[in-house]
């Protein structure tokens, strides 16, 4: 599957955000946003993108973020479309990282590859909302909280 989306250009993949519970991997919830959701580092092949060194602190944060959040996983798995196909690693789900108010920035799971393995660099607003996330909170939050600040409550949660 390629998808290509220019940075901080609107998300609309798809109207309702869902996230999984991934001590259960079964329970999930799922809402429409209020939030505006911006691409970052959804890249491909032959489109260009920005490049540059990163700070480690915030690969690590990052990379921390996804061991805790699990969000639309299940809308199937995007592989590196950078890489040679026979050693492409693949991905599945994104991740939404609160910004300002009102928005959220929603990158797919290869990010992290995309950064350490092909040299991108993010907008720095996103870098930012990254290191400014509550890990510690995000960590301990138990189903039926996930790891995401602003889900709203009519969502509807799949309890099975
Ligand atoms: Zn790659």
């Amino acid at each position: 599957m390629r998808v290509f989306h220019e940075d901080l250009s609107e998300y609309d993949y798809q109207d309702e955000d869902a996230f999984t519970d991934r001590e259960s991997g079964v329970h999930a919830l799922w809402y429409r946003p209020a939030y505006t959701r911006l691409n970052i580092g959804w890249l491909a092949a032959g489109r260009p993108y920005s490049t540059g060194p990163v700070p480690t602190a915030f690969v690590e944060k990052l990379k921390a973020v996804q061991e805790v959040q699990w969000m639309n996983v299940r809308l199937g798995v995007h592989a590196c479309d950078l890489c040679p196909a026979d050693e492409a690693p693949e991905g599945n789900g994104e991740v939404r990282i609160p910004g300002g108010p009102g928005i959220a920035y929603a990158a797919p799971f290869l990010i992290t590859h995309y950064i350490t393995a092909h040299g991108y660099r993010p907008p720095q607003a996103f870098m930012d909302a990254v290191l400014a996330v509550d890990l510690d909170a995000w960590a301990s939050a138990r189903w039926p909280d996930v790891p995401f600040p602003w889900v709203p409550d009519d969502a509807e949660r799949m309890l099975e």
